[in-house]
């Protein structure tokens, strides 16, 4: 589906108005864009708030980051590098998302990963969330810090800092930053409540398969969580963190490094009703398994 440079400006303030009143963001913080062509991208200005941005505030760069356009002052994030670290690296991503939700963030600052499988949905549509290294915003360091992520994952944690998600359009992306939020939350209040249950290996990999099925785009770090499932054992009952301390995986970033799943093709045209409809249909399967 095409659409017009305006309406990509328009959907860039829509995520951002969304971003601000879920507090993603607070003040001006956070950044997000759009690739269109490998030389040419749409990101959000620096010094706004990304609640309140209108179409001509939003700034068209080139594939090094050099402005192309812009009205009267506005100037495109100084975190774009970081994006363009994502695009360069994964052909398959055409939107970024930064921003800091508070208890992914807390995560992140923490140093506490979000590699516990807990929900079918957030293993289906998210996998686990590393967190990448402490950086300095705005220099190379970040981009830098990325680098052993971004084959495996779609969403990672920025150490004492916030989080990135990326996909194959602007709402894919922004999903995913609702996800490892609400994936965030879930557990922390798990963990008030005397610590969560992990959903066992042999059912982590039904949801690898549906996964599939349903062509979710994206990467997926969990084809090979437990390689006992994997040679072919589906009753394993082993909890993934049982799993990786049996098969010598000491953290979540050791998942990194096992096969991924093989990049889907992105839905076109993708809109926030086909990531609905995927979503029924999950909640369907889902609820139909426990009620076998
Ligand atoms: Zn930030």
């Amino acid at each position: 589906m095409f659409k017009s440079d305006y309406e990509i400006k328009k959907e860039l303030c829509e995520i951002g108005r969304r971003i601000y009143n879920d507090g993603f963001v607070a003040a001006n913080d956070g950044n997000f864009s759009v690739q269109i062509d490998p030389d040419t991208y749409y990101v959000t200005p620096t010094g706004v708030s990304k609640g309140f941005m209108t179409p001509d505030m939003i700034c068209k760069v080139d594939g090094q980051g050099n402005l192309k356009e812009s009205n009267g002052p506005w100037k495109p994030s100084s975190e774009f590098k970081m994006h363009l670290k994502v695009y360069q690296s994964r052909p398959d991503v055409k939107a970024v998302v930064h921003a800091h939700p508070p208890i992914a963030t807390s995560f992140a600052i923490a140093g506490i990963p979000l590699d516990k499988l807990i929900m079918p949905e957030a293993i289906i549509f998210l996998g686990a969330v590393p967190i990448a290294q402490y950086g300095t915003p705005s220099t190379m360091e970040i981009p830098e810090s990325l680098e052993p992520y971004l084959q495996d994952y779609d969403a990672i944690l920025l150490a004492n800092h916030g989080a990135l998600s990326f996909g194959c359009d602007l709402n894919t992306a922004f999903f995913r930053m609702e996800s490892t939020e609400f994936y965030a939350k879930l557990l922390f209040h798990a963990r008030m409540l005397g610590g969560e249950q992990e959903i066992p290996c042999g059912e982590v990999k039904k949801l690898v398969e549906l996964r599939k099925q349903f062509g979710v785009p994206g990467k997926h770090p969990m084809e090979k969580l437990c390689p006992g499932c994997y040679a072919g054992d589906d009753t394993c009952s082993m909890s993934p963190t049982e799993a990786n301390e049996k098969y010598g995986v000491e953290s979540s970033a050791a998942y990194h490094g096992f096969q991924p799943l093989p990049s889907q093709v992105c839905p076109t045209p993708s809109s926030n009703k086909d990531i609905e409809g995927i979503v029924a249909e999950v909640t369907k399967k889902v609820l139909e398994q426990m009620n076998k």
